[in-house]
Order: C-alpha cells, then structure tokens, then sequence
C-alpha cells in the first residue's frame, strides 16, 4: 500500500543524511517564470540518452539506504518518458516519492498517464506564487491541486515566503477545496532564491558573519541530473555548476554507490552539515573567514571547500573530529 506522507514526514526524511535523492529529469520548463532559480526554459536540454537515465533509476533503486526519492526538474511532467519510467521502476523498487510540479500539465482533461503517476506518489510540492500567477491561470493550480488530491495523495504548495503571495496561495486552495482547505493541503514557504533568473528578481542580503552561520540542511539529500552529473547537495548554483567541483561528479547508475560514498566520507561535507560551517570556522585555517561577512552560507561553504581539499581534511585530527561529532549529533536527533 502506497504511503502518504505529510509535509513534516517528508522534511525529517530529507534531514537525515544520505535517505533520499532529488532526481532532476530536466531542464525544461515552459512556465518561464521570472524568478526561476535553474534558469529552465521551453527549449532547455532535457534526457536525450534514455538508455544512460534509466540506468542511473535503477542505480538509485538499488540504494538501500534511500527510502525517498524527489522529482524535479525544470517541470518533471514535460519529460513524460522519463517521468514514467522513474516513477514506475522507483516505486516498484518501495522507494517513497515526492513529486514537485507547478501544475503547468493541469489543463481541460488531464490525461491519463498523469493519472496513474501521481497515484504513485506519496506527496505532491504544488508551486505557486505571484512569478508563476504572471503566466499560468489560476484555474491551472485550481485542477492540479483537485486532481492530486482524488488519488489521495498528499499536496503541499510551495510558496514563496512573501505575506501578498502566501495570501494568494491560501486563495486558490479556497478555490479548489472551499473553507475546509487546510484537511487538504500544507503550506510551505520558501525563501526567495536570488540565482539563475531569480538573481535579476530577488537580492542577496547584506552579509551575516560566518561565525554565525548553522548546519546546511541541504547536503544530506544529493541530486542525480538525468545525464549522470550528481551534486553533494540541491543548491541551484551548484546543479548548474558553480561553486567547488568537489560539490559535483559524474557517473553512471553503477557507480552511483560509490561517488554518494565519497562525499559522505568527506570530513569537510560532515562537518558542514553537521555542526555547521559557522563553528567550523574554529579551525585555524579557517578562522579569519569567522569575522568576515557572508551573503549566503554557501559562500562561506565555497571559501572553506576551496582552502581545504579533501585528502588534507582526511588527514587533520580537527576536522576529521569535527566530523565525528556531526554524525554523533546527527544519530542523537
Ligand atoms: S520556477 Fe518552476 S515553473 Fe517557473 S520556470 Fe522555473 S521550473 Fe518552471
Ligand atoms: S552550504 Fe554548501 S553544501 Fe550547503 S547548499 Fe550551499 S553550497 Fe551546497
């Protein structure tokens, strides 16, 4: 029996480390929001190699240690090949899925291949906000969010955390549910992401010190792209390439095992979602980035990745401590 899971479930899932994936089947997208932070489009690069994707689904198959898989893109429901293979094989594999859409499929009659996989999903993240409002209907979200909730499958809506959007959201789920609409949907907000097309929209803050900045949440789910690149963590920058190379690699879905391993086994990753970047900036090589300010915590991740390789923090008694101590506190949680 399919398990529904709520916005909670899915969020402490995702927090523990190396227990779920985001698999992002493509760039496209033909919603062509303003503030996308991957930069999709209509005519972005999307699977051309089937034989190669499906491989890496079944590489994520055979992951003991993955209980939930997402799916994103660009809009997972334009690459209808893909979609459907990964999450008839995924689901036959007993992996829990989580689907993230904007709706954009939910038109007059919705077909019925959509049907069918979103009766296989655990959870739906509906998007919407003012960015999306400028180019889909309302009555787009209205449909979407009704037909997941008839094949009983949870829907969360993703909003961005700005009081006039979260207002419109709570709006269209009055549409489509009537005032008993929190039975049928959570919220959640999300900060405003100042990358890809959203940079242009959206400005990074005025810098926290980097002595301040906490654990990064994101590193415990990495992202396999449908061509075999994978990412440490779900940073939009990062999937689209910036940052340290040490946060990529490539692979096939054989060898998928053993390049997750790696970074698991990286003190400097550990240490980074485990205790934080912030305290890690104790160490002496570290310790001048402390007092500086930081727009993001992946800018101060970025600076102490590159002054620390990897073979070094496996040879330093500080940081490889440092990483013990974050798996502790971790196993503790
Ligand atoms: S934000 Fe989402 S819906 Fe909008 S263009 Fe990007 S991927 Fe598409
Ligand atoms: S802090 Fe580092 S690991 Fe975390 S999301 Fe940013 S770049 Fe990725």
């Amino acid at each position: 029996v399919r398990e529904r899971l709520t916005l909670a479930q899915v969020e402490r899932i995702r927090r523990a480390r190396h227990h779920s994936i985001l698999l992002f089947i493509t760039d496209r997208c033909p919603v062509g929001c303003a503030h996308c932070s991957v930069d999709s489009r209509r005519n972005s690069p999307t699977i051309v190699d089937f034989a190669r994707f499906e491989e890496l689904v079944d590489g994520i198959a055979a992951l003991d240690d993955i209980v939930l898989v997402g799916i994103s893109g660009g809009e997972p429901f334009v690459e209808r090949r893909g979609l459907t293979l990964a999450v008839h094989r995924l689901s036959r594999a007993e992996k829990l899925l989580v689907l993230y859409t904007s709706g954009v499929w939910a038109r007059s009659s919705i077909p019925d291949w959509i049907h069918s996989v979103l009766c296989e999903a655990s959870c739906v993240f509906l998007s919407t906000d003012g960015y999306h409002a400028e180019v889909l209907p309302g009555d787009r979200f209205v449909k979407a969010a009704r037909a997941i909730r008839e094949v009983d499958t949870s829907l969360v809506v993703q909003v961005i955390r700005i009081p006039e959007m979260v207002r419109a959201a709570e709006s269209l789920l009055h549409d489509a549910f009537g005032p008993a609409w929190p039975r049928e949907a959570e919220l959640s907000l999300t900060p405003p992401l100042p990358y890809g097309r959203g940079a242009s929209v959206f400005h990074q803050g005025d810098g926290t010190l980097g002595r301040e900045f906490g654990p990064c949440s994101a590193l415990a789910a990495p992202v396999v792209r449908y061509d075999g690149r994978i990412t440490a963590c779900c940073n939009e920058q990062v999937i689209m390439g910036r940052g340290p190379d040490r946060l990529r690699a490539r692979c096939d879905g054989a060898q998928l095992h053993t390049a997750l391993d790696e970074w698991k086994r990286d003190p400097m990753l550990s240490a980074i979602g485990g205790i934080g970047p912030g305290p890690l900036t104790e160490h002496p090589r570290l310790r001048d980035l402390s007092e500086e300010p930081f727009a993001s915590i992946c800018d101060l991740c970025w600076r102490s990745l590159e002054r620390i390789s990897r073979d070094d923090a496996k040879g330093d008694p500080l940081l490889v401590g440092a990483a013990a101590l974050s798996e502790a506190v971790r196993a503790s949680a």
